[in-house]
């Protein structure tokens, strides 16, 4: 995992410092010893992530922080600040200007590299998902709706605490309560399952504990399908350094020295459930989005694109394993004459009705009624033979005939019928193209002869 980290420092010492460490670990580094060069790098998209000084002349790293935070351009940057050890304060004032981490001076190399790692890790994340939902963009849909921060902040936090010494976890709980439902696992050997059973959106788990090995419950954790995005906070000793850094190798987000500083603490746990949620609110919208892609504004059903793929899909299946596939395609009769008799917002009424009742007609996960024009729908009917497709067919021609179209409230009844075209897959030199020629010719041949039709149609 590489990245370009840009460190911000007025002091060219410090530079030079966290220079040579972060580029040991095989990072690019850039650097900038004031506020408007950094937020310049940060605007031209050089950099990956950023280490930030508090204490800066002229324009100081809370500053800098919230000018990247409040542009679209580098909102997503990581930020840590970096403080000294003196000013607890600090470190919430930095959270507050929208700083992801934070890390006192003087730098441990642990701390630092854990910091980094993880937030390079959960950018990557973040990154992949805005790149899906700018491909989603290009795909002619809307765009991501993007996670409210403040939002993000307002709910407490469902957190587990797997801790089997009473002294400490009471403390934590004491700490965090009052902002957060906290749960406590006393036993490790049932943590897994507890942190499984609930949808806990934080762990934090003690490294020292009894007679049993926190970096396997981690690595468990990170094995299983419900608890892999759950954040991991560990609580370690300050001799642990060795077992720590195996720990984030194996994908813990964060960890917190005993004796541990409430505020710290506090903090840390904020920024966790922050990161979380983000994420998942992201990666929610971009499926939203992506459903919304593939589907009809007005009618709910799958659209053309949806079809498109789909029939792709559905053919080559039917043609590798020999089995039959049918489509009915459907356009409303004389529509033209409701939208001029009635008025277009009824004729989107009708429109509505329609493809209720014809979703209630297709077999679930089968068959697949999509929307592909104005008044034309379409039904892939996979493992279905001409005779039946014409039973299907049939029922539905039959269930848009047989009751009167309820539109305005019920204030209104239209009589609406439907003509319909049936094609079925023909040995293995047919396409797509082809069927859709011969469905359409049998729709023509059924509007020709009198409409309220089923025609299916030979090759
Ligand atoms: P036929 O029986 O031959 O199919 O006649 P028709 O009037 O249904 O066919 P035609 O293709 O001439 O007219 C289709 C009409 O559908 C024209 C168009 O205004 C209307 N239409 C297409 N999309 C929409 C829509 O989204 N909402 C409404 N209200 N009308 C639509
Ligand atoms: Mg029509
Ligand atoms: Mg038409």
């Amino acid at each position: 995992m590489t990245a370009r980290v840009l460190v911000v420092d007025d002091i060219a010492a410090n530079l030079k410092l966290l220079e040579a460490r972060l580029m040991s670990e095989y990072f690019e580094v850039l650097t900038a010893s004031n506020g408007p060069d950094a937020i310049d790098i940060c605007q031209r998209g050089l950099c990956d992530i950023v280490l930030l000084d508090v204490m800066m002349p002229g324009m100081d790293g809370f500053e800098v922080c919230r000018v990247l935070k409040s542009d679209v351009r580098t909102r997503y940057l990581p930020v840590i600040m970096v403080t000294a050890l003196d000013q607890p304060s600090d470190r919430v004032t930095g959270l507050d200007a929208g700083a992801d981490d934070f890390l006192t001076k003087p730098i441990n190399d642990v701390a630092l590299m854990t910091r980094v790692r993880s937030l390079v890790r959960l950018k990557n994340i973040t990154d992949e998902l805005r790149m899906r939902a700018s491909t989603s963009k290009d795909l002619g849909v809307e765009e991501i709706v993007e996670p409210d921060l403040e939002d993000v902040d307002q709910k407490r936090g469902k957190i587990l605490v797997v801790d089997d010494l009473a002294a400490s976890y009471e403390r934590m709980v004491r700490t965090l309560s009052p902002d957060h439902e906290v749960a406590v696992s006393i036993d490790p050997h049932s943590a897994l399952l507890d942190a499984t059973d609930d949808e806990y959106e934080l762990l934090i788990i003690s490294l020292a504990l009894q007679g049993f090995d926190a970096l396997r419950l981690c690595s468990q954790l990170r094995a299983v399908e419900r608890t892999r995005s759950v954040p991991i906070l560990l609580v370690t000793n300050p001799q642990d350094e060795a077992t720590l850094t195996r720990a984030v190798d194996l994908g813990i987000n964060d960890y917190i020295i005993r004796p541990i500083d409430p505020n710290e603490l506090k903090a840390r746990v904020k920024t966790q459930l922050r990161r979380k949620r983000y994420n998942d609110q992201l990666r929610d919208n971009v499926q939203q989005t992506m459903r919304m892609a593939v589907r009809d504004g007005l009618t709910g059903l799958n659209n053309r694109r949806y079809f498109e793929s789909h029939m792709e899909a559905n053919f080559s299946k039917a043609q590798i394993n020999n089995q039959p596939l049918s489509l009915l395609m459907l356009d409303i009769d004389h529509f033209k004459s409701v939208n001029d008799v009635h008025g277009h917002a009824v004729g989107d009424d009708v429109l509505r009705e329609f493809a209720r009742r014809l979703s209630k007609n297709v077999r679930t996960h089968v068959d697949m009624a999509c929307r592909i024009g104005g008044e034309e729908f379409v039904v892939i009917m996979p493992k279905t033979d001409v005779r039946l497709a014409q039973v299907v067919a049939e029922r539905m021609r039959r269930e848009m005939a047989a009751h009167p179209f309820i539109v305005e409230g019920g204030s209104k009844q239209i009589a609406v019928t439907v003509s319909a075209g049936i094609a079925t897959m023909e040995g293995e030199d047919d396409t797509i193209d082809r069927m859709m020629k011969r469905a359409d010719d049998a729709l023509y041949e059924a509007k020709k002869t009198g409409r309220n039709k089923v025609v299916a149609k030979a090759a």
